[in-house]
């Protein structure tokens, strides 16, 4: 490690200020303290979220779930309210990383690094989130722009996300073995615009897969997922899995994802 400050604001505003001044956001530290041991990272400050409180909880409206961007994984895992509402969104969280990372990973730091093979961007953006921030609300659509990129500013925080609750929906990741991230992950979701399909893992970041989304929308079976196949040339290969295997696990995710779905 190196000389950086430390700052631990209780007020959102303050964390705001402090961001806006070239502070770096900590929040559950899992990527962002790797990153700085590994000298990926280098900020002379971190503004440490975790005593901002109104940034974490969960509540449930009328068709939609909110969760605050502190809100940890085993959180959003053990929800009753997320458990009832949108069943896929629990187990996704369940199913993150170990238990330490469930215990200090949040759903705002996940959202904002946009690992390439992270579960979170999957949910969201099939479920057609929406990413609330202290100075907008941002689509999923419009807000997961590549590699660890996003549509986020310097110095704007998450605050929250917001999930419409869909009629149906279910995910499934290949995990990869040493890191629990997915080799291939796919999120489906029928919801009141129809169906959508993300698939995590396979790219340079999460992405919608139009060819399942109008198979689904037709016929929302196992069968019409098993029909579409996935482009390799748009995939990426590498020591854990090649582009054309990750091609057909997408197929099988989508298979399993759909029937779980319809359980
Ligand atoms: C061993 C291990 C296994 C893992 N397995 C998985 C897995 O299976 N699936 C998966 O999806 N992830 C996995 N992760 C990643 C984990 O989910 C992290 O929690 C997540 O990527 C980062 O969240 P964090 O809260 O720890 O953020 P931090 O590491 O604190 O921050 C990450 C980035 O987000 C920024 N940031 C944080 N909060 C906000 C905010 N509210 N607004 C704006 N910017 C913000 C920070 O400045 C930083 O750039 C794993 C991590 C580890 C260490």
């Amino acid at each position: 490690m190196y000389t950086f400050t430390f700052e631990r604001p209780a007020a959102q505003a303050d964390a705001v200020k402090l961001a806006q001044a070239g502070g770096k956001l900590l929040a559950g530290g899992q990527t962002l303290l790797a990153s700085m041991k590994l000298r990926l990272a280098a900020p002379e400050q971190l503004v440490d979220l975790g005593a901002v409180k109104e940034l974490a909880g969960i509540r449930k409206d009328a068709g939609s779930v909110t969760i605050g961007a502190m809100t940890r994984h085993a959180d959003v895992a053990a929800s009753k309210d997320v458990q009832a509402a949108i069943p896929a969104l629990a187990q996704l969280a369940g199913g993150i990383g170990d238990k330490q990372v469930r215990a200090m990973g949040t759903i705002g730091g996940s959202l904002a690094n946009n690992d390439p093979a992270a579960d979170y961007p999957a949910g969201a953006l099939a479920l057609g989130a929406t990413i609330v921030t202290t100075g907008r609300e941002i689509a999923a659509d419009d807000y997961f722009q590549g590699l660890f990129a996003t549509a986020l500013e310097e110095g704007e925080l998450i605050t929250a996300v917001r999930f419409p609750v869909p009629k149906r929906a279910a995910y499934i990741k290949f995990r990869q073995p040493a890191s629990l991230f997915a080799l291939i992950g796919v999120f489906v979701a029928q919801t009141d615009a129809g169906v959508r399909v993300a698939v995590t893992g396979g790219g340079n970041g999460v992405f919608r897969h139009a060819g399942l989304e109008a198979a689904l929308g037709k016929s929302f079976t196992p069968e019409a997922a098993a029909g579409v196949a996935t482009d390799p040339t748009e995939l990426n290969g590498d020591l854990h899995g090649s582009a054309a295997y990750r091609a057909h696990l997408v197929g099988v995710m989508a298979q399993r994802a759909v029937a779980k779905a319809l359980a």
